[in-house]
């Protein structure tokens, strides 16, 4: 599904090169950790994924689905089934959650050729999909992610994965900031969308996470290259060892 070929960026203002010469395969219903010490490029290969614009790819290639998605625009991405979930989500004032969702989901149904939500049935997706996450209604009617505590808009972006429904789902630290029981629910909501025509990337920096979304495959990133790859046994060794050794291995 998801296919990195040697992938050079860097910074698009000032020229500094993050990723460097990165290779990564994921499959269709595969979930893929991505772990790596701070600073090795793991949020940076997210935006990339996105499409953000303050990255430019010097080099290599990304194949989604066996085409190239590097010509098309970050709305094109998420139209195709690309969905990232950030790190630090955005505060967006004067646009109610609720709205948020409706635009999100109708442009999604646009670009596939397909009418709007009536909005009862927006309404019972968005019920059932909050409801499964312990997200309270009232909560949807304040301004999308502003005033949330880090749990609440981890949930948000979780539920906005769960309306939309994507088939490549990048999670860039969707653990950090949450308590054990926020934890779950989002590792739940995660688990409830593994499927075989689907993929995730999960990045995160513990092995904690990944108690609850077990992996089926673990790569370290460091200097932005994939220095190792594994099966979850993995993530336990890093949790152990720490990174050292795997960098040292690969020095
Ligand atoms: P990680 O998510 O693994 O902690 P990041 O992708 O956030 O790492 O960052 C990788 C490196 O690139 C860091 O040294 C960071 O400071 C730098 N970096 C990333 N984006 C920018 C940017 N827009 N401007 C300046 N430095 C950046
Ligand atoms: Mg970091
Ligand atoms: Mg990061």
């Amino acid at each position: 599904m998801l296919e990195i070929k040697n992938l050079h960026a860097r910074i698009a203002e000032d020229g500094t090169e993050i990723i460097r010469g990165l290779n990564l395969t994921v499959k269709a219903g595969e979930v893929a950790a991505i772990m790596g010490p701070n600073g090795s490029g793991k949020s940076t290969l997210s935006y990339i994924l996105a499409g953000r614009e303050d990255y430019e790819v010097t080099e290599g290639d990304i194949l989604y689905n066996g085409e190239s998605i590097l010509g098309m625009d970050p709305a094109e991405r998420a139209a195709s089934g690309i969905f990232l979930a950030f790190q630090y989500p955005m505060e967006i004032p004067g646009v109610a959650t609720m709205e948020f969702l409706k635009v999100a989901l109708n442009e999604q149904r646009k670009a596939r050729g397909e009418e709007p939500l009536k909005i009862s049935e927006f309404i019972a997706r968005v019920k059932d999909a909050a409801g499964s996450l312990n997200m309270d209604m009232g909560m949807l009617k304040r301004p999308l992610n502003v005033g949330f505590s880090g749990g609440e808009k981890k949930r948000a972006e979780i539920l906005q994965m769960k309306l939309l429904q994507p088939k490549l789902c990048v999670l860039d630290e969707t653990d950090s900031g949450l308590d054990i029981d926020a934890l779950k629910i989002v590792a739940e909501g995660v688990n409830s969308l593994r499927s075989s025509d689907r993929a995730f990337l999960v990045i995160t920096h513990y092995q904690r996470l990944l108690e609850h979304i077990v992996p089926d495959t673990v790569h370290v990133l460091y200097k932005g290259q994939v220095i190792k790859s594994g099966d979850k046994s993995l993530a336990l060794e890093l949790e152990a060892n720490g990174y050292a050794g795997v960098i040292g291995e690969a020095a």
